[in-house]
């Protein structure tokens, strides 16, 4: 941001308000005679144009024009099936199988989530698996599944669409319609998604920079999303022990400065159980939203991402809100 000063105005009592405020500021004279102006270093503390314009002498402050004007309106609440997810609301819990792998195994996984306060039963029925060879999800069959077996819990429904072509029927039963990591950068399935007029949680890109997540999100946003929520799951990194690193620098960066709904998946960021109480606690203090955690009651059955699953009866001890996220 540039702010301009009055020539006449006391430039010092400008910069010492501004100073005042956290920022980090460079100041400019136009001459003698010209106005004072200020550049404040993006990054160096949180401070709105209108704040700044408020300031006795100061005649102007220019900003760059934002990439991602919808998301800069987006609430940093989002609302899925009633239930609030962002700033100022309960933190959520998500939680399911990797990929729904029978009618009875998430009826089974669903009866016992539900039994520890869990809103949000998770579980892929397409799976955008990176060997041709792995499981690939049980397609359709497996919605219906999903859907079954959360509504005899009144639970809400997180499953993932990879293909503009089974868009429509995971829409159909999704509360919250899931975009993968490797889809992040794919914007035909992007716009189709916003088009859905569902919420989206947008998981990032395993390479994706910051502002590609957020200009992702833009795109849903502007072909009609409901409103999207973010989802960390780490990122590649030189780092053989864990599946990836998880950003947690990042999770905060969305959350105290751009104010956007932010959930964790620690269990793709670590891609072993053992990590996964520990990064929960560090997520939600670094201001996430919400955790979303692969679970299984017999995780070395798993059909897909076994080593990462936390059984079931673990889930509770993770719940960040358990009195106030348990129904019924
Ligand atoms: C998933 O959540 O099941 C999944 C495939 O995750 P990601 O897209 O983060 O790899
Ligand atoms: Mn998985």
């Amino acid at each position: 941001m540039i702010v301009t000063v009055d020539a006449r105005a006391d430039g010092e009592a400008v910069r010492r308000a501004l100073v005042d405020r956290g920022l980090w500021v460079t100041r400019f004279e136009a001459g003698d005679e010209g106005p004072v102006q200020f550049l404040v270093e993006s990054g160096s503390s949180v401070a709105s144009p209108s704040d700044l314009r408020s300031l006795e002498g100061v005649v102007s402050v220019a900003t760059r024009p934002s990439p991602h004007p919808r998301l800069d309106r987006q609430a940093s609440q989002v609302d899925v099936g009633g239930v609030a997810i962002g700033r100022g609301a309960d933190p959520v819990l998500i939680a399911g199988p990797c990929s729904v792998e029978s009618p009875e195994g998430i009826r089974r996984i669903a009866a016992r989530l539900a039994g520890r306060g869990v809103r949000f039963l998770r579980g892929g029925a397409y799976k955008p698996r990176t060997s041709p060879h792995s499981f690939q999800g049980h397609g359709s069959r497996a919605l219906r599944w999903i859907r079954d077996a959360a509504d005899a819990h009144g639970m809400l429904v997180v499953t993932e669409a990879i293909g503009v072509e089974e868009l429509a029927p995971v829409a159909e039963v999704a509360d919250l319609l899931q975009i993968g990591s490797r889809n992040m950068h794919n914007p035909p399935l992007l716009r189709a998604a916003g088009a859905t007029a569902k919420p989206i949680l947008l998981k990032r890109g395993m390479a994706a920079s910051v502002e590609e997540w957020l200009l992702a999100a833009e795109y849903c946003l502007c072909h009609g999303a409901a409103g999207v929520v973010f989802c960390e799951r780490g990122v590649r990194s030189f780092e053989p022990s864990m599946r990836h690193l998880l950003d947690l620098g990042s999770v905060a960066l969305l959350v105290h400065v751009h104010r956007l709904p932010v959930i964790v998946d620690p269990s793709h960021g670590a891609g072993r159980r053992d990590l996964i109480a520990p990064l929960s606690r560090a997520a939600i203090a670094a201001g996430a939203a919400g955790l979303m955690i692969e679970t299984h009651d017999d995780p070395g059955r798993a059909l897909s991402d076994g080593p990462q699953a936390l059984p079931v009866e673990e889930i509770a001890e993770l719940n960040p809100c358990p009195a106030r996220t348990s129904h019924g």
